[in-house]
């Protein structure tokens, strides 16, 4: 069939859509994640692709989750967040389903999403990264999504950027996604919370001495309301952001690096910080064209649009 199915696990919601050929969502659904019982898992996803209706039956299903998948798209080898280790997703959900399955990572998934049909079509080398939880990373080039050996190409949230420095999900520390994500934002907005001075004021109110209430959204969100303390630490993940774009670029060579992902989308500071840095560090600045640096299109669609499509060329 013209449609495929793309669903979206996250660590807060499961969302799914049944997509066309030319990536628009003509049904959604989403449900909140069941914790990471893989057995519930599958029984959301099961339930959800039910509700897409008569128009999903028989379409192919991709996946796209924030893990590192082998490179046939069958196996959860790994994942910083989530707790899937060695996780024969593929089959499991093809058992449940009776139709073919194809597990992508959640940022490849949003990346090539973006390529085919939002802010990077026509752009055959690009770099697009979701921020949210972590730093999501996918590689296009010469209009391909490069997966590399073993499947696990563009994980650029764990780039070391700073030896030693913060523990990250995934065991390492100093990882570039401890520096640039709204978790990492987060973080530094519960440490503002705990000075009690009057640097803290803007944050004290907003998040009434509750650190849980913290998030990369509510920094943000006073930094855009004109508080100095959280604009500070925006300017700062944008610094981080933007030197990890040059490191990228000095890499990969793209034409356009794509922001995306919950906190790429809302700000603006970020964005524009990380490109200044990006082009104040860029090896060879001066003698070479910059890449572009704009913020994603297709929102949190993304990665159910991407899984649907790669699905759909895979196995359609
Ligand atoms: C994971 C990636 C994922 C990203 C965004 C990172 O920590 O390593 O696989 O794409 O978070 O969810
Ligand atoms: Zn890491």
């Amino acid at each position: 069939s013209a449609y495929a199915i793309g669903i979206d696990i996250g660590g807060t919601k499961i969302a799914a859509g049944l997509v066309d050929g030319n990536g628009t969502v003509l049904v959604r659904g989403r449900r909140p994640t069941p914790g990471f019982d893989p057995a519930a898992v599958l029984a959301t996803v099961c339930e959800l692709v039910r509700e897409l209706g008569p128009g999903g039956a028989g379409a192919v299903v991709g996946v796209g989750a924030a893990g590192w998948m082998d490179p046939e798209g069958s196996t959860v080898v790994f994942s910083p967040h989530l707790s899937w280790r060695d996780e024969p997703l593929r089959r499991d959900l093809e058992r449940a389903l009776g139709r073919d399955v194809l597990l992508s990572n959640d940022a490849d998934a949003a990346g090539w999403a973006e390529y085919r049909f939002g802010a990077a079509r026509g752009e055959d080398n690009v770099v697009c990264l979701t921020l949210g939880t972590g730093i999501g990373g996918s590689i296009v080039l010469d209009g391909e999504l490069r997966r590399g050996r073993f499947g696990m190409a563009g994980e650029f949230g764990h780039q070391v950027m700073v030896p030693g420095g913060h523990r990250c999900a995934c065991g390492n520390r100093g990882c570039w996604e401890q520096y640039a994500s709204g978790n990492a934002l987060a973080r530094e907005g519960r440490s503002l919370l705990a000075v009690h001075g009057p640097v803290a004021k803007g944050m004290r109110e907003a998040a009434g001495n509750n650190p849980h209430a913290v998030t990369g959204e509510l920094v943000n969100s006073l930094a855009v309301a004109g508080d100095e303390a959280c604009i500070e630490l925006v300017v700062e993940a944008g610094q981080w952001l933007g030197l990890g774009l040059a490191n990228l670029a000095a890499v990969l060579d793209p034409g356009l690096m794509v922001i995306g992902g919950g906190l790429g989308a809302a700000s603006p500071l970020l964005l524009e910080t990380a490109e200044q840095t990006y082009r104040s560090s860029l090896s060879g600045r001066g003698y070479r064209p910059f890449a572009r640096v704009v913020g994603a299109e297709l929102g949190p669609d993304a990665g159910l649009i991407g899984a649907a499509d790669l699905a759909r060329n895979a196995l359609g």
